[in-house]
């Protein structure tokens, strides 16, 4: 990768440096343009927007945000372009107080998504990986430190397969695995992972590919069993409304979070839901929580994003709303 951000821009940044963070996020930095559209085009086909929003995203950055706002110390590695998008992408790690010194500037532009979310809510987007692209396994190699010693280390699949084998490879603590999208990664990496975490589309990916055959009508309860132990010591698969289902090395499946369901009618986004579940089940484990207690948490934590509008926004907003409760 071209330049690192030095400490001293990161200072400029008045990006706090933790000597000893509770969590490392190795992912995707993007600027997101989300539009709100009456419905998607068709191929050729112009629609006008009734409204945009301009602001940070990608998996990585939403679950640094998310986690740090929940508590934790973060410290993030990731890489943003050379230009003025990249203030746009760092913005929300900065205001929740994400170390950011290992975020490296390299040429070229930043990550970008274009979302469009039509009025039934359904969401079209398009990636523009930009800098998250240039982030190399030396990069990771040079933040070892931190990958080494931090109790948990955190990762996503929206950066290469040989990021994510990396710091699989060098993670000394607790890696957790969030497979989105379900890249192909090496099966010693998701042998570490604890745990594997996957909606149900994801699991359904990645069962069929490491069992070759069709998994595409299992119930996520089933899928569990096919993933752990075989695959990986622990997995949870996110289930939108219905919660999460999970299973620790042999033991039972369970399913949670009924009591957290937000109905159809008050739900106004549930972009960025599933990056809460993973930085909050992330932040439960740090706290030694066990398995069902986390993905508890993680319920309870995602269910109060889905009723405010973005990803980023959405949890500066309840916690906004949680502190005013008291
Ligand atoms: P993704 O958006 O990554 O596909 P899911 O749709 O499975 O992820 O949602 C992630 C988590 O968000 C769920 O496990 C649940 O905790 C929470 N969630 C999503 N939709 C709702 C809802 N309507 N009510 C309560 N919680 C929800």
């Amino acid at each position: 990768m071209d330049t690192n951000i030095s400490r001293t821009s990161a200072r400029d940044a008045q990006s706090p440096v933790f000597e000893f963070p509770d969590i490392v996020v190795v992912g995707s930095i993007n600027a997101d343009l989300v539009t709100r559209v009456p419905k998607h085009p068709e191929p050729g086909e112009t629609v006008i927007a009734t409204g945009s929003l301009y602001a940070g995203g990608g998996k990585g950055a939403n679950q640094a945000v998310a986690a740090s706002l929940l508590g934790a110390r973060v410290s993030f590695v990731g890489a943003v372009g050379r230009d003025a998008r990249a203030d746009v992408a760092l913005v929300g790690l900065r205001e929740a107080g994400v170390d950011i010194s290992r975020v490296t500037v390299v040429e070229g532009e930043t990550g970008l998504a274009v979302v469009a979310v039509d009025a039934t809510g359904e969401n079209e987007i398009i990636v523009i990986p930009g800098a998250n692209a240039r982030v190399t396994p030396a990069d990771v190699a040079a933040a070892k430190e931190r990958v080494e010693y931090t109790p948990i280390v955190l990762t996503q699949g929206e950066l290469s397969v040989e990021v994510i084998d990396q710091v699989a490879r060098l993670t000394e603590g607790r890696f957790v695995f969030n497979a989105a999208p379900a890249l192909d990664v090496s099966e010693e990496t998701l042998a570490k992972a604890d745990p594997l975490v996957v909606n149900e589309r994801e699991a359904r990916v990645l069962a069929s590919r490491l069992l070759g055959s069709d998994m595409s009508h299992k119930s996520a309860h089933a899928l569990t069993g096919y993933l752990a132990p075989d695959y990986v010591r622990s997995v949870v698969i996110t289930e939108g409304a219905r919660g999460c289902t999970f299973k620790v090395g042999d033991e039972d499946p369970s399913t949670l979070g009924q009591d957290y369901r937000v109905i159809e009618e008050n739900v106004v986004d549930t972009t960025g839901a599933g990056d809460m579940f993973v930085a909050a089940l992330c932040v439960a484990l740090g706290r030694s929580s066990e398995m069902g207690e986390a993905c508890d948490f993680a319920n309870s934590a995602a269910a109060q994003t889905v009723v405010h509008a973005g990803a980023q926004s959405s949890y500066f907003l309840a916690k906004r709303v949680n502190e005013a409760s008291g």
